[in-house]
């Protein structure tokens, strides 16, 4: 069930292992909704939980609303500010990027996807340079390269960026980008030599249970029977979620992505890049250009405004000037399917053959290909092949 990169990478992974699969999903097309508006950046030596800043921010906005499922969100979320279950949450999150990073080159070398190394972590200010520099230091203590980068090396690095506003850089050169909405719809188009069907424009209604176990899911063209289920469906309606047998306490959180053409390659990044002073971030795509922002919760819907794009592109014409047409830029809302902790969830609740591969938040790319082998070898009934420890659903 779901036909993003959770649900993708994990029907490869169970054909491979010689089951018989079928993907639904609502949308027209494989990767249309958080999957498609991605960055595509593999920030695996930022795998921290994603607490305050821009998320606490939104979080005492939204309080104002009545919406008692994003307040009983944001209580768990709080939890993540204290010592130990902070600590924990990194550990977690850490041990799966760094399972997940080499099964996502595996992948991409087996389909030919192409990946670029080395990632920027630009910063307005010496202060939060050098306390960004300090943080990593825990990252370094796991084996991630982050280099240091006054505005002259960063110069060097990525000649069309143009410093003046900047204090300086981070700069990681095992982590990486791509084009997640292509890299999912190609390997879609793999599995289906592998013989995976893809029920697509169909819309999951309901799930029905008997004896334990999810017996068929039912949808808008009727019911569909299987020995297993997994659920990839990001953000889900609530409805659905109430059927699952067990919390699924995924929240959506807004984010915003644009994609431009790119009128003088000259002017454009040559590596993905965050701004991490404002939040934005871009990756060239080929002859394009990708630059997402924001994190608001802005409940289910996916509308937009043009001021929700101002940051962005205010951001591009500072550090890229005169590199993209703004006049034809592709804008969309899109949601993070979020936990309160930031970290996805696997393994089973009530239903034993219903399995859950969600909550991938903020790095569902950089997570994909180890979030779904996981869940491929839980079902086929192996053992985890990381600890899941802080990652399992919860039983009730
Ligand atoms: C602006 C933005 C920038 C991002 N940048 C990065 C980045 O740089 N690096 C990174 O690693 N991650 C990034 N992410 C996060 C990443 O995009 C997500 O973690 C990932 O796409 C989640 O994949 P998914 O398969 O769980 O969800 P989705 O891609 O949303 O897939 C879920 C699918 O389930 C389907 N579905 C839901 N309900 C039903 C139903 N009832 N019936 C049928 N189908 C249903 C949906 O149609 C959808 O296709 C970003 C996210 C956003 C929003």
């Amino acid at each position: 069930m779901g036909a993003g990169l959770a649900g993708v990478t994990t029907a490869w992974y169970l054909a491979r292992e010689g089951h018989e699969v079928v993907v639904i999903d609502r949308e027209r097309e494989v990767a249309a909704v958080a999957s498609y508006s991605t960055t595509g950046i593999v920030a695996a030596s930022r795998a921290y939980p994603w607490a305050g800043g821009e998320l606490g921010r939104a979080m005492r906005q939204a309080a104002l609303r009545f919406d008692p499922e994003l307040w009983l969100w944001g209580m768990q979320h709080l939890f993540l500010r204290t010592g130990r279950s902070y600590r924990r949450l990194l550990e977690a999150k850490v041990r799966l990027v760094r399972y997940a990073q080499p099964l996502l080159h595996e992948l991409a070398a087996q389909i030919g996807f192409p990946l670029t190394r080395g990632v920027l972590y630009l910063y307005r200010d010496g202060h939060s340079l050098d306390e960004a520099s300090a943080r990593a230091g825990e990252m370094r203590d796991q084996g991630f390269a982050v280099e240091q980068l006054d505005r002259a090396q960063l110069s060097q690095r990525e000649p069309s960026i143009d410093v003046a506003r900047l204090a300086g850089a981070l700069y990681a050169p095992g982590d990486e980008a791509g084009d997640a909405a292509r890299f999912c719809r190609e390997l879609a188009a793999r599995a289906r030599t592998l013989g995976v069907g893809f029920s697509l424009q169909n819309e999951i209604l309901s799930i029905e249970p008997a004896d334990g176990r999810v017996r068929q899911v039912v949808t808008h063209r009727g019911p569909i029977q299987g020995d297993a289920f997994v659920c990839a469906l990001g953000v889900m309606d609530r409805r659905l979620r109430e059927q699952l047998g067990t919390q699924v306490p995924v929240y959506p959180v807004t984010g915003y992505s644009a994609t431009l053409p790119i009128v003088d390659p000259q002017r454009a990044p040559k590596h993905a890049a965050i701004d991490e002073t404002r939040r934005v971030a871009f990756a060239p795509m080929g002859e394009e250009l990708r630059v997402t922002g924001g994190a608001q919760f802005a409940g289910y819907g996916r509308e937009h405004e043009p001021q929700h794009f101002a940051t962005l592109f205010d951001t591009l014409k500072q550090l890229y000037p005169g590199a993209v047409d703004y006049g034809r830029a592709r804008m969309r809302a899109c949601q993070r399917p979020m936990t309160p902790e930031t970290t996805p969830r696997f393994g089973t609740g009530r239903y034993q053959n219903l399995w859950f591969n969600i909550g991938l938040g903020h790095m569902g790319f950089a997570m994909c290909a180890g979030a779904a082998r996981i869940t491929a070898e839980l079902l086929s009934g192996n053992s985890a092949p990381i600890d899941l420890e802080g990652l399992r659903i919860r039983r009730h």
